[in-house]
């Protein structure tokens, strides 16, 4: 009856007062990485789902300011 659980739980983070509004991470990763209105990034969700844990880890590599971070706990 031990069910081991396993399960990863990736989160992202994002440092507003860094982001260049460059929106790279918004063209790849749209579902996570929004842009408001003044153009600087936040996030849909703080937690990655696995079937977008590629598009959001190659979101945040690109982001010239280095503002995301993609951590799996
Ligand atoms: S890629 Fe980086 S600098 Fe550009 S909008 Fe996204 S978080 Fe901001």
């Amino acid at each position: 009856m031990s069910e081991t659980k396993t399960a990863t739980i990736h989160k992202v983070y994002a440092d507003s007062s860094i982001c260049g509004g460059y929106g790279l991470c918004v063209q790849i990763c749209p579902e996570i990485f929004k842009l408001d209105d003044d153009g600087i990034v936040y996030l849909e969700t703080n937690t990655v789902p696995d079937e977008l844990l590629e598009a959001a880890k190659e979101g945040a590599d690109c982001c010239p300011a280095q503002a995301l971070k993609v951590v799996s706990e």
